[in-house]
């Protein structure tokens, strides 16, 4: 392909990225949205498949095809409430391969130096070499461990590691002042190498020192390192749509972190440092346990109570997801508006396992996104509700983020449901929520427990209300 047509495709697709994650930003353009960046992509593939620099068709479309086809197969068969894990092990794969095309970069100008670059050329691409190997190999395993702890094979409580802190911090200085010894003359091997390994070392140790309420900050912050060492990897390699979609990834998650930051109430930059979870002395276990005696309600009571009701709020969780719930509480949803109750929803910025996660699930069960609203438009007006319904969520509607000064989650803002005349929480036990704390707000007088799977006791209650 002339060389002329991979820029104007490489310019193409990154308008198409640009669209995409403008579409991205609203619900009812998502779906536009994902299209762009999906044809965006394939021109990206074609335009690399037929420019410059490829010699081993054959390999290529091999590769192309054994990683296509399991990708399509993971995508099919993934769970809603298992795509941040699949999210979490793909940003694994894109710091990997930043750490793989570095080293066989540098490898392959020792075997054949004759394409070497020289003077302050070859400082440059050498610091570009070194960024994308460190922030892919922080990037790599961070994400492992992410993918343990969401996926349950890591425990979600933080690791406390006497001087964490000093531990990552140290970690980075000896990265930094190795990469003396491999930009410019002496180029060691060794010195990459090692730096790698304490880069995968801190990467691992920054995600295990956070803990499970923190997650999605964490989880931001991976999509964002993956971006820059994409974006590193496309200076390494000369590739400008590289460079481009990477540092929109890179910013974008940025961005996303920040947000999800202030939601959470943490500092930007104490979450880039890592191990900004919970204090140091917090096991994080939540075995403070709330006095008192938590009250059962029956699907036919709660019908009654959202018979007699003007105004309910649904609060959704990760629970309705697991219970695919979303269908019977959009048809909940309808009976109750067509009797004229006032039914609004109520999004938490972490609810469920990723952002976006329950305006996704909603949007599937086609509830109309003007009765949708977040966390600070509608906490003001619970105390003038008369039910709020807690379908699967625990964490984000938990009052000792505000009243317990030493809880894991202590300054996390959460909808204040307990100001509504009545709550009902529908899930299947006492058990905690993601973060592992115990819940106060299920021994509250005005919260009525709605034992049982989600689906099951909504719709329950859809067949009990008149
Ligand atoms: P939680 O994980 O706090 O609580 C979910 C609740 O759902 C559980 O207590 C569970 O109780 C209940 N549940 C599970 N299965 C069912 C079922 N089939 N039917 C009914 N209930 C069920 O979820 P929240 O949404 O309240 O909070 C999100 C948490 O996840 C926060 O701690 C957040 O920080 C974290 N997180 C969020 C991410 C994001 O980007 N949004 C990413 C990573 C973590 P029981 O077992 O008794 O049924």
């Amino acid at each position: 392909m002339f060389n002329g047509v991979v820029i104007a495709a490489y310019i193409i697709a990154a308008v198409l990225f640009i669209l995409s994650l403008g579409g991205l930003s609203d619900q009812e353009k998502a779906r536009r949205g994902n299209l762009y960046g999906m044809l965006g992509m394939g021109i990206a593939i074609l335009a690399t498949i037929f420019g410059p620099g490829v010699q081993s068709y054959w390999l290529l479309m091999l590769m192309v095809l054994v990683g296509a086809s399991i990708g399509a197969n993971m995508a099919r068969k993934v769970e809603m409430t298992a795509m941040p894990q699949l999210v979490a092990m793909l940003h694994s794969f894109v710091g990997l391969a930043a750490v793989l095309i570095g080293f066989s970069n540098t490898l392959s100008l020792s075997v054949d130096p004759t394409h070497a670059l020289s003077g302050s050329a070859r400082t440059i691409h050498d610091v570009e070499v070194y960024l994308g190997i460190i922030i892919g190999a922080i990037t790599f395993t961070g994400s492992l461990i992410a993918y343990g702890k969401l996926t349950g094979k890591l425990s979600s409580s933080p690791l406390s590691l006497p001087a964490r802190h000093w531990l990552n911090a140290g970690g980075l200085v000896i990265v930094t002042l190795l990469a003396v010894s491999f930009i410019g003359e002496s180029h060691s091997l060794f010195a990459l190498t090692l730096a790698t390994l304490i880069a995968f070392a801190v990467g691992a140790h920054l995600v295990m020192s956070i803990g499970g309420a923190d997650m999605p900050v964490v989880i931001s912050m991976l999509n964002s390192y993956s971006g820059w060492a994409a974006a590193a990897t496309g200076f390494m390699l000369n590739n400008d749509l590289l460079i481009v979609t990477g540092a929109l990834v890179g910013s974008s998650g940025a961005i996303l972190s920040y947000i999800m930051c202030r939601a959470m109430n943490r500092g930007f930059i104490s979450v880039i440092l890592g191990g900004f979870g919970a204090p140091a002395t917090s096991s994080g276990s939540g075995d403070e346990e709330p006095e008192g005696e938590a009250i059962a309600i029956l699907p036919e009571e709660t019908a009654q109570l959202l018979n007699q009701a003007k105004s309910v709020v649904i609060v959704p969780g990760y629970g309705m997801a697991v219970a695919h719930a979303q269908h019977p509480v959009s048809s909940l949803t309808n009976k109750l508006r067509d009797k004229g109750v006032n039914v609004r929803f109520a999004i938490h910025p972490v609810a469920g396992r990723m952002p976006g996660h329950m305006n996704v699930l909603l949007a599937e069960a086609r509830v109309p996104y003007d009765i949708v609203l977040e966390m600070d438009e509608i906490n003001e007006e619970l105390p003038e509700t008369d039910v709020v319904m807690v379908i699967g969520a625990n964490d984000i509607v938990n009052p000792a983020a505000l009243e317990v000064p030493d809880s894991p989650i202590a300054g996390m803002p959460v909808l204040e449901v307990w100001n509504a005349k009545y709550v009902i929480v529908s899930k299947r036990s006492m058990a905690t929520g993601y973060a592992g704390v115990e819940n106060p707000l299920f021994f509250r007088d005005n919260t009525r427990m709605l034992f049982g799977d989600a689906r099951d006791s909504i719709e329950a209650v859809l067949s009990a209300i008149e």
